[in-house]
């Protein structure tokens, strides 16, 4: 028993799961290591969330993306490139919602401006004792602040594909974890764009590890790998 404190005291510093009301949260099954499917829509229209924290009014990207000048292309890439590069790290998919209304996690821009980025997200309080489900989780940027991709050593403006990473760590059940170097760690820092090792552990721990050597699998790595594309001029 003493053998496994230290290995015990290691993973539980280098991430830290989301805890509401005692309960900890994840998509799918209400049970640790099981895996999920997960669908997610970027918003179409001016939206309001009653009773939401963060994200409660949310709109469309497109202010957002013309300002920063990222085309619309670019931005669906490096979406699906973040949720690729977390399905890569443990056994949960992410799939095109059918329509906004319907769609687990919904991106859009603030339509109140604070901060640069927020997650909001709503869980199961009925039913089990342990992890509770997750229901909805909201995703929104300040369309005010300016946004790139890629990293370019300038940490005022944040890298959509990082930030994008991050908050979708938030809306499948992690927290910010009490050190630094993770993906889920607060600071900005243009030091990695993928899941760090602290980061791996705590979302497998939620969903069970990545599904290795499927087709399916391999179109993800090569979304994630690919360089993103040169930024859209404007139109
Ligand atoms: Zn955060």
């Amino acid at each position: 028993m003493a053998s496994t404190a230290p290995a015990m005291a290691q993973s539980i510093k280098t991430y830290r799961h989301i805890v509401l009301d005692g309960h900890r949260v994840k998509w799918g099954t209400p049970e640790a290591g099981t895996g999920a499917i997960v669908t997610y829509a970027t918003v179409g229209t001016a939206v309001r969330f009653q009773g939401a924290r963060n994200c409660a009014a949310m709109a469309p990207l497109g202010r957002l993306l013309a300002s920063s000048q990222v085309g619309p292309t670019t931005f669906d890439a490096e979406v699906r490139a973040a949720f690729a590069l977390w399905s890569m790290a443990a056994n949960v998919r992410f799939e095109p919602a059918r329509d906004v209304a319907s769609a687990d996690i919904l991106i859009g821009a603030q339509a109140e401006p604070r901060g640069r980025a927020f997650t909001n997200i709503e869980y199961e309080t009925e039913g089990s004792t342990g992890i509770k489900r997750l229901t909805r989780s909201l995703i929104c940027l300040n369309p005010e602040e300016r946004w790139k991709v890629g990293f370019d050593g300038n940490l005022q403006v944040y890298d959509l594909r990082y930030a994008l990473l991050h908050e979708i760590g938030h809306a499948i059940g992690l927290d910010h974890p009490a050190i630094a170097s993770q993906l889920m760690d607060f600071r900005y820092l243009e030091r990695f764009r993928v899941p760090q090792p602290g980061d791996v552990l705590g979302v497998v721990a939620l969903y069970g590890p990545s599904q290795g050597e499927t087709a399916a699998l391999d179109d993800v790595r090569r979304l994630a790998n690919a360089r993103p594309p040169l930024p859209d001029l404007g139109g």
